[in-house]
């Protein structure tokens, strides 16, 4: 046996026949201590667990799942909410598959008169709308929260179509947003298409500007159909009124008059 191994039980020996609690004391501590630097073991109950990508936050993350953010540090047993790591992978409670947090919580755009975007900041071609209605609620500011995109009215059923030609990144359903497309296009530019009837495309597709994506709806959190639509650059939502061709949708009063001064 090494020397060292030996001293060692020589000297356990002696502490255990001098005073045999304070080396029952030592084993406990040692107990409890390697357990603490254990990954906590998966609840019994249902979850997933969230591997942390760049950018994301446990805020944001917590946002995502729609969980307090303090429940989660709780949950993982995490002492500083600020220190999560790339790669990390923290247990959410209640959920049923990893979300994309990027894509759900864009970063706050913080803008209460939104900047027009730089002519390099527009698409090569012109966006188009995806439906034609009236805008029930703009961007910004609602109360204390901030409204990302765009409401806008239009039957159960019409058909909604790409802003412009991309990628599908996300055809699900999302917590609030019901049924959900989200689709990326050139330039850092990202579109998203909440509380659809129906999706009709799958992620990993390629759309033509025009092409029908869904189908206005009524799902998730809403009081009517419509359609929510966000413009998101680099991940901040924009102001889609900003984007978007100008005088093809008006206000609904602003449609009624225009309307009426044809037909008087
Ligand atoms: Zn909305």
């Amino acid at each position: 046996m090494p020397i060292r191994q030996t001293l060692g039980k020589i000297r356990l020996a002696k502490l255990a026949s001098r005073c045999p609690y304070r080396l029952l004391g030592l084993m406990l501590f040692w107990h409890i201590a390697g357990c603490a630097t254990q990954a906590p073991p998966p609840p019994a109950k249902g979850g997933v667990y969230h591997t942390v990508k760049p950018g994301e936050t446990l805020y944001r993350i917590g946002r995502a799942y729609d969980l307090n953010y303090a429940e989660l540090a709780r949950v993982n047993r995490l002492r500083d909410p600020n220190q999560i790591h790339v790669g990390q992978k923290l247990f959410i409670p209640g959920a049923a598959r990893q979300l994309p947090v990027e894509i759900i919580t864009p970063t706050d755009s913080n803008v209460t008169i939104p900047s027009v975007p730089k002519f390099s900041d527009l698409p090569d071609n012109a966006i188009i709308w995806p439906i034609v209605g009236g805008i029930n609620s703009r961007f910004g500011r609602r109360g204390a929260t901030f409204h990302d995109g765009i409401d806008i009215s239009a039957q159960e059923g019409t058909p909604i179509r790409a802003i412009d030609k991309g990628e599908v990144i996300y055809s699900d359903q999302l917590r609030g947003y019901g049924n959900l497309v989200i689709l990326r296009h050139a330039g850092g530019l990202v579109s998203v298409y909440a509380h659809n009837q129906v999706n009709l495309v799958a992620a990993g597709q390629v759309v033509a500007q025009g092409d029908t994506i869904a189908k206005v709806g009524s799902t998730g959190r809403v009081t009517g159909p419509h359609l929510h639509l966000e413009i998101r650059k680099n991940n901040v939502a924009q102001d889609p009124l900003l984007y978007l061709p100008q005088l093809c949708c008006r206000e609904s009063s602003d449609i009624v008059d225009a309307e009426r001064l044809i037909t008087e």
